[in-house]
């Protein structure tokens, strides 16, 4: 390439410069070789996937009626509460119906303090991470409902009470 003109402003005099460099680095765009969104052309998912997402589908399924049975008071606390601190005395949908030794990720937190066999309610961190109004304030900024919506924008709207 010949020398570039030192002007920062491309509309220096140097026009046969700027116009060369502009052909080098720009691709031709060949004809025909962009074709229209074609539905078809979607990858469809393999058979394992599909498997996979039905178990799940199934699984979830099962989760909900389990839910709904505890939320009915068809099954007693004391069967499905492995942790001996499950109360539903504050509880209010289906979902919430779920002790903490049904969650995976509570016992690996348990195990990093050598609880494992307690409760998370129990863990040195809870009162200040899970009970503090300020904390869970912050936390709720990067958290959004099922629906999508930000606490935050509820909060403010007055559609959800401090209580949920
Ligand atoms: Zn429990
Ligand atoms: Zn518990």
């Amino acid at each position: 390439m010949s020398s570039r003109s030192s002007s920062p402003s491309i509309l220096s005099d140097n026009d046969s410069d700027l116009s060369s460099s502009l052909s080098e680095d720009v691709p031709e765009i060949i004809e025909g070789e962009f074709i229209p969104y074609d539905e078809n052309l979607e990858p469809v998912a393999t058979q394992e996937e599909a498997a996979a997402f039905e178990e799940n589908s199934v699984r979830e399924e099962e989760e909900r009626v389990m839910f709904q049975r505890r939320f009915a008071g068809e099954v007693e606390t004391n069967t499905w509460c492995k942790c001996s601190q499950c109360s539903t005395e504050a509880v209010t949908k289906a979902e919430e119906y779920v002790c903490c030794k049904e969650i995976d990720r509570v016992g690996e937190v348990m195990s990093q303090v050598d609880l494992e066999d307690q409760c998370i309610t129990l863990h040195p961190g809870f009162r200040d991470v899970c009970l503090n109004r300020w904390v869970l304030e912050i936390a709720s900024l990067a958290l959004k409902t099922k629906a999508g919506k930000s606490y935050r924008t509820l909060f403010s709207q007055g559609l959800k009470s401090e209580s949920e």
